[in-house]
């Protein structure tokens, strides 16, 4: 393998170089291991290009350039190209073919290739000649030959090959219909052998066009004197230039370089088929690109190098043709670009205005496009916040619609004490439609007296407290109504109070019918009691009355009998009998009527002394207000639960409350402080203490103040405190009384509690 990789690489080498070159595959080895692990790839394929002509000739470079491209691109195999060129018309002759052919054999001796292409018509005629000794193991693809050419080289062995076919009718053709009262045609031409075949070529299909054409041939002669002819030319004449390689004076020349003179000379419009020539003056023509050709040509040798027979390959289709034309001559010549054939190549047009002014015009469209992007984005912008405005005037709209609906005067205050906000309630209370409060100051829309009232609590709203309180206000139509005002603390981001808001409810109504529940049920308790009362002290009158009667009759008889004389004193002694009896009588009816205090049908239940108290405060509680007293309650906690009859228990309350009441009517009314207190007390009883600052108990009546009928009031019936410690002793329990040490008296029920009375 290496063996063959190294004389592959470097065939003619000494045995000193090859050492060398081991070496260095060695070194390469060692700096590139992975490298020198690999299997060397493939040997390259070998293509030889043999030229026909010579190596500077604008389409030979052209179609070599796209050739070599073109294998360059594909991944299937590595491809070595080279290209050999028999030179320009200096080196034609058999003489010059055999030296050639020498200098390619040798040249590739040991190194043969596996494709040769030729390009051209000599190449091809060379090669098939020195077929049997230059490179007889090598497959030929013949390219840029006409196609008979072709066909008849085929015959020779030259089985596999691409067209190019010079035309020059489609030329004339287009130059015809572009300037259509063309009568005459004038080819221009060499006089090298290619010259020579292009010119039979060409005259050959102008004979053959159906329009009669008169042809003037300008060959052989010098190029200055074709210069000069085609500069008289007539106007109804066209040239068609085919190739100069060597002029009529015998010069070798670059046919692209005379085309340039021609066309520059030329009165008349100038054609020519090849399309290198495009660019030199000429107008331009029906053309077989070299860079297509060249290309076709490496995807054929791609198909040899992979096996395939030339034979099989055969002869392929002509390389396509289009007309390509020159702008610039366009112009010259007056000929309407939109005139060209459908698909023409036309080049060097005017720069356009996109190619003079790219760079400003891509800045002007970019600035343009920013532009349009910036209105965009503003005007999605725009919509957005109409969007978002117009939700937020729903969203105002309906809070407003709720704010009007609702009861209450409603509105937000700023911290600068205007208004933001205001319900429909501000045009009753105050007259002001709540657009026109909008902007106001408070002061201003509620007037200095309103102001004067709430202005302590909006001052504390704004100091970011929650303020609630009822007060009074006078609206615009001069009626005082009872409101429970809130202020609520509107804190910004940063948690300063930027404004509150504010909700008035007017309690007008609520309150006048809780005072009037409130009196109906004093009313009420005055009635019960005074008809509890009644019904005991008529039940006692009802009682008491017969042993009464008795008594006073009897009394009335004993007078009677010790005034007679004698004195009847044994009626006496009877009568005094009869009194004590009826007396008896009377005091047992009141021991009966405390036994069924005692007794009573009391219903027995558990009873949590603080709700006791807190039922009959409730009752009370318009009373006191009424009498102008101010109750203090303080309710114990951990008290035991007593066991008795609720409403018995509630009438000592109600007693001893309405007591000290009556003891606080003499002093002023700011004094009338009445104070009811709950407690655990001594041996798990409840202690229920009221105290009054009134005029406390007076002298002895300390001890009497619970029997019965004992009062010191005008209207006193002096049986309250007797029923009450009947009631609390009936429950096991006891009353005590003391003076204050300032001011008042103070009454104590001591109950037992539950655990303690079972
Ligand atoms: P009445 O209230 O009908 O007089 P009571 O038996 O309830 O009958 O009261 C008897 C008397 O006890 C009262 O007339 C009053 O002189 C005295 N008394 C009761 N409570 C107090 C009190 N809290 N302060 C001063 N004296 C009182």
């Amino acid at each position: 393998m290496l063996d063959r990789f190294v004389s592959a690489a470097r065939p003619r080498r000494s045995e000193g170089s090859f050492l060398r070159i081991c070496a260095l595959i060695l070194l390469g080895a060692l700096l590139h291991p992975g490298e020198a692990l690999a299997a060397p790839g493939p040997r390259p394929s070998r293509v030889l290009l043999v030229v026909g002509t010579d190596r500077y000739l604008p389409f030979v470079i052209a179609l070599e350039g796209s050739f070599r491209d073109e294998l360059a691109r594909q991944r299937e195999r590595p491809v070595d190209v080279f290209a050999e060129f028999m030179g320009g018309p200096s080196f034609t002759g058999p003489e010059q073919d055999s030296r050639f052919a020498n200098y390619i054999a040798e040249r590739y001796q040991g190194n043969e290739p596996d494709v040769v292409v030729s390009i051209g018509q000599p190449a091809l005629r060379l090669l098939l000649e020195k077929r049997a000794t230059l490179f007889p193991h090598a497959e030929l693809l013949a390219i840029a030959v006409d196609s008979s050419t072709l066909r008849a080289a085929a015959a020779e062995g030259a089985t596999a090959g691409i067209p190019l076919d010079i035309t020059f009718a489609p030329t004339i053709e287009f130059a015809l219909a572009m300037r259509p009262r063309t009568r005459r045609v004038a080819l221009v031409q060499g006089t090298s052998e290619v010259d020579l075949a292009f010119a039979r070529a060409a005259r050959r299909e102008l004979d053959a066009m159906p329009r009669d054409l008169e042809v003037e041939v300008l060959g052989s002669l010098p190029i200055e004197d074709v210069e000069r002819r085609v500069a008289r030319l007539s106007d109804d004449t066209i040239v068609l230039y085919l190739t100069i390689l060597r002029d009529g004076a015998g010069r070798a020349m670059y046919s692209v370089d005379a085309a340039r003179r021609i066309a520059a000379a030329s009165r008349v419009p100038v054609y020519g088929a090849f399309e290198t020539y495009v660019g030199t003056g000429i107008v331009g023509g029906v053309v077989t690109s070299p860079d297509l050709h060249g290309r076709e040509a490496a995807r054929a040798v791609l198909r040899l190098l992979r096996g395939e027979q030339p034979r099989a390959i055969g002869i392929l289709p002509p390389s396509a043709q289009r007309f390509v034309a020159d702008a610039r001559q366009l112009r010259r010549w007056g000929i309407d670009e939109r005139s060209l054939p459908p698909g023409s190549d036309v080049r060097f047009g005017t720069p356009s205005t996109w190619e003079l002014y790219r760079w400003r015009i891509i800045a002007a469209m970019a600035v343009i496009a920013l532009q349009a992007m910036l209105i965009v984005i503003l005007m999605a912008e725009r919509r957005r916040r109409r969007r978002a405005e117009s939700a937020e005037q729903r969203g105002a709209a309906r809070l407003q619609l709720i704010a009007d609906t609702l009861p209450a005067l409603i509105a937000y205050v700023e911290r600068n004490e205007r208004f933001a906000f205001n319900s429909e309630a501000f045009r009753v209370w105050f007259g002001v439609a709540p657009e026109d409060a909008h902007g106001r100051t408070l002061r201003s829309v509620i007037g200095e007296d309103a102001y004067g009232i709430v202005k302590e609590h909006v001052d504390r709203a704004l100091a970011g407290e929650h303020v609630r309180f009822s007060t009074t206000l006078k609206t615009v139509d001069g009626e005082t109504r009872e409101v429970d005002a809130i202020h609520v603390p509107d804190f910004d981001a940063s948690g300063a109070v930027s404004g509150f808001c504010v909700l008035v409810l007017d309690v007008t109504e609520q309150k006048r019918s809780e005072r009037r529940t409130r009196e109906l049920q004093g009313e009420l308790a005055h009635s019960s009691r005074v008809s509890m009362v009644g019904a005991l002290s008529s039940a006692l009158a009802h009682e008491l009355n017969q042993p009464l009667t008795a008594i006073m009759t009897n009394a009335q008889a004993a007078q009677r009998f010790i005034a007679r004389d004698p004195s009847d004193l044994t009626d006496v002694r009877e009568i005094l009998a009869d009194i004590i009896r009826d007396d008896d009588r009377a005091a047992s009816v009141i021991r009966r009527m405390r036994s069924f205090l005692r007794k009573g049908d009391a219903e027995s239940e558990i009873l949590a002394v603080n709700d006791l108290v807190r039922n009959v405060m409730l009752f009370v509680r318009n009373d006191a207000e009424r009498r102008g007293v101010r109750l203090h309650l303080v309710f114990g906690d951990a008290l035991p639960s007593v066991k008795g009859d609720r409403i018995q228990l509630q009438q000592v309350v109600l007693n001893l409350f309405s007591n000290a009441a009556d003891a606080m009517a003499s002093i002023p009314e700011d004094e009338r402080l009445l104070s009811i207190e709950t407690a655990r007390g001594e041996g798990g009883s409840a202690v229920v203490t009221v105290r009054d600052r009134g005029t406390g108990i007076v002298g002895e009546s300390m001890a009497t103040i619970f029997e019965p009928f004992h009062t010191t009031k005008e209207s006193g019936l002096g049986l309250g405190l007797s029923i009450t410690r009947s009631i609390v002793q009936a429950h096991g329990g006891r009353v005590e009384a003391t003076n204050n040490t300032d001011r008042g008296a103070s009454f104590q029920v001591i109950l037992p509690g539950v655990e303690a009375a079972e």
